[in-house]
């Protein structure tokens, strides 16, 4: 059986004092909920907090980007290191923003891929076309390569690490998301290529996320179709109830 999850993805959303809040509300409406791992990714200067606040909890905490050096002059960056000393074991990479506006390549995801898992630490590698792919039905391709290139140079055995977010540019934070059956479409495309480039076990067992406007009123359908593994999920995350009604759709 494949694990199912829903993450959110905080941004550069909230400070201290509104993370505490959120938390606490997460802790009423996410708190106990056994039908999927539920995780939250808060950014950087809050994750050591919401650690501490959610250790006895079911909600795992997850990094939204990491650096792939071990350590040294890299003015501004946070290490594996950094993050698994203070007990953060899951990193978003290849988040559509990173590679938008800030120039992050498949091949430096690859290499950020390899860091973390050097470290053991649970990849959520985030992939999707831009709508121009779409339009010109270059989005099965354009998908395939973005998973050639950033992940599937790792050994048979790091699969477990590796949970895969489905994320078409032309639904983050624009209100439109793929129908449940678009979603259906690539994830099934998705699996498939995994099955052809390592094995149908590996492929059968790695859960496929899908983000993009994922909302209270939508989840439940997106949710329904069986390639789809669960949600990444950005601007409905950032209240705890829309979040916690999305986690039990599930
Ligand atoms: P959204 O963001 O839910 O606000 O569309 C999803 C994401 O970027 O992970």
């Amino acid at each position: 059986m494949r694990k199912k999850i829903v993450a959110g993805n905080w941004k550069m959303n909230k400070n201290l004092a509104e993370t505490e809040s959120l938390l606490s509300g997460l802790k009423e409406n996410v708190g106990g909920i056994s039908g999927a791992e539920i995780i939250v990714a808060p950014t950087f200067t809050n994750l050591s907090k919401t650690t501490q606040e959610l250790k006895s909890t079911n909600i795992k905490v997850a990094a939204q980007n990491m650096h792939q050096a071990e350590n040294g002059a890299f003015t501004g960056e946070i290490s594996a290191d950094m993050l698994k000393s203070i007990d953060v074991e899951i990193v978003i990479l290849g988040h559509s923003e990173r590679r938008a506006y800030f120039g992050e390549t498949d091949q430096l995801l690859a290499e950020k891929v390899n860091t973390a898992l050097k470290h053991n630490m649970t990849v959520i590698f985030c992939f999707g076309e831009e709508l121009q792919d779409r339009k010109s039905n270059g989005h099965f391709s354009v998908v395939e390569n973005q998973l050639k290139n950033g992940l599937f140079h790792i050994d048979a055995s790091a699969w477990k690490n590796i949970v895969l977010a489905y994320e078409p540019v032309w639904a983050i934070g624009t209100g439109e998301t793929a129908s449940p059956d678009q979603a259906q479409e690539m994830h099934a495309f998705i699996r498939a290529t995994i099955g052809k480039a390592f094995n149908e076990e590996i492929a059968d067992e790695v859960s496929i996320l899908y983000g993009g406007s994922v909302k209270p009123n939508n989840a439940k359908e997106i949710f329904a179709k069986p390639d789809v593994d669960g949600g990444l999920i950005g601007g409905a995350s950032l209240d705890a109830e829309s979040f916690g009604t999305i986690a039990k759709a599930i």
